[in-house]
């Protein structure tokens, strides 16, 4: 079909509820994608955060195809190998203890609030399942992670909201001590801000929070589901922040685009969720545990390494080009944040790439690129050409 047959039956048949590019992709290799009129893309936006190990990896068709020959489903009534080799290859690479699987990110985030109330009701008994987040935060479009989002324009239309939650601003302990209080059990955060614009939160911010919590036994729940698998350079961020979660959520890169997540918990809380607690239909389904298994063979230490480099080399050839509409770059790895000067629209300059051939998102009032962490110096510099080109 042509793209405007495709866009009639889009606006006919499907809810409008996504603002699309007038892009229709068709297929593709690595970070490089074809339209259905043949046009080539170079991929810095993996989905978003999605596709890992890029489109159509040979080792990640391969390991799907092989489990799908095989089993492509069994219920959690049953035990079946790929989910437990995934759970241990997380553990024993981040240094958590134990894994529940599900499929998406805010679903992961969901399973962390219920653990942390679970936790301290087990403890305290009632009254204490207030869970601090902070400003600007993005945590999911599930009722429960709305309310979690730190950002009012979320807080809209869906009445009523999940109580129980309550905002302090990033970076600041001072504003999370004053909305603290005896009803609260932990503190949610993502350590680089995503959806709010590529903050990445202050290390010493961050190490004096984990103190907190330790000290008034609140958990400190980390959503990494942009951030992990290998995104910011390191299989999730926490390890480069020197501190470990209570428990972490990871979704978007995990099964290098098909639809898995889940939570890891350390060793004082494996034992919250218990049996009739928590589940999920096609939490550690086969397929998406053995995709996962390629991605994370793929991303060996060696490749989550160049990660950094990849994204150094980035940022720097494009503050290098020091474009009117473009101003710094911020982030970590391949999560990159471009500020967009005054006068400009990020919307507008992020819409005129995509349609020149470079695909690419907003976050906050910039651009923000998430390329395929297997992304080629080539690939890079074909995209960086096309940055150059549509915004000189
Ligand atoms: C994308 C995202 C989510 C939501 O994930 P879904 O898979 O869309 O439910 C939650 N938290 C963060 C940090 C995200 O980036």
């Amino acid at each position: 079909m042509t793209f405007q047959e495709l866009k009639e039956l889009d606006s006919q048949y499907v809810l409008q509820t996504y603002g699309r590019n007038p892009i229709a992709i068709d297929h593709g290799r690595g970070a490089t994608l074809y339209d259905v009129e043949g046009k080539e893309y170079i991929d810095f936006a993996s989905g978003i955060g999605v596709l890992s190990v890029g489109t159509a990896n040979p080792k990640w068709q391969a390991a799907i195809a092989a489990q799908a020959a095989k089993l492509g489903h069994i219920s959690n009534l049953y035990y079946s190998e790929p989910y437990i080799r995934l759970a241990q290859q997380l553990c024993t690479r981040s240094g958590m203890a134990a894994a529940f699987f599900a499929s998406g990110g805010g679903e992961a985030n969901e399973g962390m609030i219920k653990l942390a109330r679970k936790y301290s009701f087990d403890r305290y008994g009632e009254g204490r399942g207030t869970v601090l987040t902070l400003r600007n935060s993005f945590h999911g479009r599930t009722i429960t992670t709305l309310a979690a989002t730190g950002q009012e324009v979320f807080h809209n239309y869906f009445f009523p909201f999940t109580e129980g939650f309550r905002y302090a601003d990033a970076n600041d302990l001072n504003s999370l001590q004053d909305v603290s209080g005896h009803d609260v059990c932990a503190v949610l955060v993502e350590l680089v801000q995503g959806e709010g614009g590529v903050l990445p939160l202050d290390k010493d911010y961050v190490q004096e929070l984990a103190q907190l919590c330790e000290d008034r036994d609140w958990l400190l729940l980390v959503d990494e589901v942009q951030t992990g698998v290998g995104r910011t350079g390191s299989l999730f961020c926490f390890q480069q922040y020197g501190i470990t979660p209570d428990v972490v959520s990871f979704a978007k890169g995990i099964a290098g685009g098909l639809p898995m997540s889940g939570i890891l918990t350390n060793e004082k809380c494996r034992g919250v969720l218990t049996p009739g607690t928590h589940a999920t239909t096609f939490g550690g389904n086969p397929v998406c545990a053995a995709a996962a298994l390629a991605v994370l063979e793929i991303l060996d230490e060696q490749t989550i390494a160049d990660v950094r480099e990849k994204g150094d080399y980035l940022r720097g050839r494009i503050e290098e080009l020091d474009l009117p509409c473009l101003g710094k770059t911020r982030g970590m790895g391949l999560m990159i944040g471009v500020e967009v000067s005054e006068d400009f629209s990020n919307k507008e300059l992020c819409a005129r790439l995509n349609q020149a051939g470079l695909l690419c998102l907003t976050a906050g009032a910039g651009l923000r690129l998430l390329p395929p962490l297997t992304i080629t110096r080539e690939e890079m510099d074909k995209g960086l050409a096309i940055l150059k080109d549509e915004l000189s």
